[in-house]
């Protein structure tokens, strides 16, 4: 169905594993739905590239129009999982509800490498094998008895591309380690900052270069996909797993 709706690629995450550090980061408000269906959207590659020197128009225009389907998709899952008789909650694709944490309500990292849909690299954004982290996700909430899909290991490797390329350092370089905090990995008020100054100059906050240049997107890359449309792990990337070029 997500790929019918226009996703790129989805998988289901079980989401017990985590569920004391859900309640400890977001609440227990959703606790009562352990699976998650993440479903994501890539975006176009040349439209990435162009970031790698600084921020674009066009850039802006596709993170907007890739959120718009993804919570398009969102809404149209969580409906029909309705209509199936199970609850469902679509968290929206992108959403800050914490000034804080500068965070949503719920992570679509942590449910898409939950889901199988690539690992959370040192940039803090999901990396996936096929296009790197050239990708947007949304995430529907369930309680449906959906297969879950398996977790993919971290791919970093000795890479430390993202981080060299941080405008003001805020990437540290450090592998994501799910008992550790944000800070450890990242200072999120850096990019902020950044992103901020960015609009002084720039009109917009808006930033990528973490993105654009991690090796696992450099690519196009031919896809292996399972049964179900989900990918399988048969990457193809591992040729560029530790060049140095960078993203978040
Ligand atoms: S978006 Fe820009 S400032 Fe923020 S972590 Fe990535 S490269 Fe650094
Ligand atoms: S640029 Fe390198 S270290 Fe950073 S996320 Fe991509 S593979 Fe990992």
């Amino acid at each position: 169905m997500a790929e019918e709706w226009g996703a790129d690629l989805f998988g289901v995450a079980d989401l017990s594993p985590v569920r004391q550090y859900i309640e400890e980061t977001f609440g227990d408000e959703l606790l009562h739905l352990d699976k998650a269906v993440v479903s994501a959207v890539f975006f176009p590659a040349g439209v990435v590239n162009q970031i790698r020197e600084g921020p674009t128009h066009t850039y802006l225009y596709y993170y907007k129009a890739l959120n718009t389907r993804l919570d398009d998709i969102a809404l149209r899952l969580a409906n029909r999982l309705y209509r199936e008789g199970y609850h469902s909650f679509p968290v929206p694709a992108s959403q800050r509800v914490s000034e804080d944490k500068l965070a949503g309500i719920f992570s679509h990292r942590l449910a898409a490498s939950l889901a199988g849909l690539g690992w959370i690299g040192k940039n803090c954004a999901l990396i996936n094998p096929e296009v790197g982290p050239r990708l947007r996700l949304v995430t529907v909430l369930t309680d449906a008895p959906l297969p879950p899909d398996q977790p993919m290991g971290d791919r970093c490797g000795k890479c430390t591309a993202c981080m060299e390329a941080c405008p003001p350092g805020a990437i540290k370089g450090v592998a994501f380690r799910p008992e550790d905090p944000l800070e450890a990995r990242l200072d999120a008020r850096g990019c902020d900052a950044y992103q901020s100054k960015v609009r002084v100059s720039f009109g917009k906050r808006v930033c990528g270069r973490c993105l654009a240049v991690c090796p696992w997107g450099e690519k196009p890359k031919r896809r292996g996909y399972g049964g179900k449309g989900r990918l399988t792990g048969d990457d193809g990337g591992s040729e560029n797993r530790d060049s140095g070029t960078e993203a978040l």
